[in-house]
């Protein structure tokens, strides 16, 4: 399969700011492909450059055969990208708004298709203003589908959303894939990459420091294995430390966690019914992107 996005050595910066330092990453059809960093990392930037909204520094770019510098009418009108909020007027309606946007496009899905799909019906009369932050986050999906494009890129889509709505949000992410189209998501959220992406860079600094599937990026990280379990009654923590393949215990409040190598599950378990005690809520602790990002910079990611 051919790429349809392949950024090559990408550089920009904004006065003394590298904002973006020597990015390169390959986009498959039919993908959806995850921009995770930090906040300040260059994300941005570089999907607004794959779009034509910005000009780079030096390096190549080719989004669906197109430049983007070069051939930016040709692209808007097959690349769909999620607008921010302040780029919608407050006192549109809903219908008005898609009525604006539709005006930009040659081909455009009908609005009546756009409502419906994205459960916005009833609210075609609201104003823009009035709607709740998860029925923003649809209209601005289903302003990004407007032009029936083959490339979407939602940057940042749940920032600021409960948790729910979050959740609800990720649902329709994956049906924009299912319609078919490739999706580039800018996130801080490593839950949010991890739940949806099928491939992920990790930005920092405006480099490009990792590139895998979620698991991919897990695995590769030699990490210990960890077991975990609320402390049981008389429970004495010197008793782990005998076990084979431990190399440390750590107990944080009511919880202990055992790490070390080998198949420790077992033997933890083995260990504690030799001591009459039977937790319930033993468990392995999976490595996440959380623990990529600080094996691979030494400081953490919060979302
Ligand atoms: P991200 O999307 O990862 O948060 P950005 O691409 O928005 O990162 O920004 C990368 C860096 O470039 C940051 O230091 C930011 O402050 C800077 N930057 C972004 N846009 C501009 C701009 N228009 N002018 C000056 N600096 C900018």
């Amino acid at each position: 399969m051919s790429a349809v996005i392949s950024v090559n050595n990408l550089h920009k910066r904004y006065g003394s700011t590298v904002a973006v330092d020597d990015v390169s990453f390959e986009v498959q059809p039919g993908e959806i492909f995850a921009i995770l960093g930090p906040n300040g990392a260059g994300k941005s930037t570089t999907v607004e450059t794959v779009a034509g909204l910005r000009d780079a520094d030096s390096g190549t770019l080719s989004v669906l055969g197109l430049d983007p510098q070069r051939d930016v009418q040709e692209l808007r009108q097959r690349l769909g990208i999620q607008l921010q909020q302040a780029e919608v007027p407050d006192r549109l309606k809903v219908w008005e708004v898609l009525t604006l946007f539709a005006a930009f496009y040659d081909k455009t899905v009908p609005s009546e298709t756009l409502l419906t799909n994205w459960g916005l019906q009833e609210k075609r009369n609201s104003f823009f203003s009035n709607l709740s932050g998860g029925q923003k986050q649809r209209l601005f999906i289903a302003l990004a589908l407007i032009n029936d494009p083959e490339i979407v890129i939602f940057d940042e889509l749940t920032t600021g959303l409960d948790p729910q709505a979050r959740r609800s949000t990720w649902e329709l992410v994956k049906a924009v894939r299912d319609q078919g189209k490739t999706v580039i998501l800018v996130t801080h959220g490593m839950d949010e990459a991890e739940q949806l992406a099928d491939r992920i860079a990790i930005i920092d600094r405006g480099r490009v420091i990792a590139l895998d599937t979620p698991q991919g990026l897990i695995d590769g990280i030699q990490q210990e294995n960890r077991i975990s379990f609320s402390t049981p009654v008389g429970f004495d923590l010197d008793s782990m430390t005998g076990v084979e393949g431990v190399s440390r215990v750590e107990q944080a409040g009511n919880q202990v966690t055992v790490f070390g190598s080998g198949p420790l599950m077992a033997r933890v378990a083995l260990a504690l019914s030799a001591q009459g005690i039977e937790p319930t809520d033993l468990r392995q602790e999976r490595a996440n992107l959380e623990d990529v990002f600080l094996a691979m910079t030494g400081r953490a990611l919060r979302s």
